[in-house]
């Protein structure tokens, strides 16, 4: 699993999410704070889910999202390559991005 580190923009200190309302199921309003004692800035932003990547294993998922743009464009490059026995390294390196 891995962490998030939120950085503060104002000291680059750690700084945790204080707060958030789930305004969607794919947006949700945040409230950041520093954990620098000597900075202690807060801010707001946002969280959204804006692609799907891979779909739900769910027979009836309660939303699909679109494909993003790049999965739908590997796999353009996927089906229109030449039937070959060599795997191709860029790809392979593209989608591991
Ligand atoms: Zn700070």
């Amino acid at each position: 699993m891995s962490t998030y580190k939120l950085v503060c923009p104002a000291c680059h200190g750690c700084m945790r999410i204080r707060t958030s309302v789930g305004q969607t199921p794919c947006f949700r309003s945040t409230y950041y704070q520093c954990q620098n004692v000597a900075c202690g800035a807060t801010f707001s932003g946002s969280v959204t889910i804006d692609y799907q990547l891979s779909p739900s294993g769910l027979e009836q998922p309660l939303m699909v999202l679109p494909v993003a743009p790049a999965v739908e464009r590997m796999k353009a490059l996927r089906d229109n390559a030449k039937a070959t026995n060599q795997m191709d390294l860029l790809a392979a390196l593209e989608e591991a991005v």
